[in-house]
């Protein structure tokens, strides 16, 4: 099989498992979104949420976060973990956002990464959530199953962005990673794949991490 016929079936097989793949962050806007990704680095979806439950609605905008004391922050955001380095990105990106893109979200990727704290997989999935341009999020499940299922050699993540991606249709890399990160969950995890169980079990090629 070619890789290009293995990524097809792949993302068919990821389509029909997980119908309804949406990104499993809760935002309400691209500036809640860019935030939600920043602390979800080291940390679970599921923690980031709890913590911006409270934190969004105490700093409801850009012009807030920009504004927002770094100690204070630091302790609003703590349970997501490396709260020093995070607070000090999102007060610095956002202060990037009102002095050079009008306090907007940009919508490429070169001015994205030139936001502090924001790295290709943050961009990525800007790119593909908020502008619906597509963008390869390659988080620690990408990596590991894009490797196992045969899609790549690579380990080094950019790697994997720019081996991959070319594989994948632009209009569906986005809802793709979100697949990969369920199939991750439930079923191809880190430790123990269940593979016994797993739909793209006839497909994989089942390299080790
Ligand atoms: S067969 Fe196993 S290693 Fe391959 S994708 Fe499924 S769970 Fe992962």
């Amino acid at each position: 099989m070619t890789r290009q016929k293995l990524a097809d079936e792949f993302v068919k097989i990821m389509e029909e498992t997980y119908p309804d793949a949406v990104c499993s962050l809760e935002c309400e806007n691209p500036l809640q979104l860019l935030i939600s990704v920043q602390l979800a680095a080291q940390c679970t979806d599921a923690r980031v949420n709890i913590v911006t439950k409270t934190l969004f609605p105490k700093y409801p905008d850009v012009y807030a976060f920009a504004a927002a004391n770094q100690a204070e922050l630091e302790q609003d955001i703590k349970p997501t973990g490396f709260y020093h380095n995070k607070a000090k990105n999102i007060i610095g990106c956002c202060r990037r956002l009102i002095e050079v893109y009008g306090g907007k979200v940009p919508d490429t990727m070169e001015d994205l990464l030139s936001l502090p704290g924001v790295g290709r997989k943050t961009a990525n999935l800007i790119l593909g959530d908020v502008f619906h341009k597509g963008g390869m999020v390659i988080d620690t499940h990408a990596k590991r199953i894009l490797k196992r299922v045969g899609l790549t050699k690579e380990t080094d993540p950019t790697k994997v962005e720019f081996d991959v991606e070319p594989l994948i249709p632009r209009e569906k890399q986005s809802e793709f990673c979100h697949r990969l990160v369920l199939f991750g969950r439930d079923t191809c995890d880190a430790r123990r794949p269940r593979c016994e169980l797993c739909p793209a079990s006839k497909i994989c090629k089942n390299v080790g991490n």
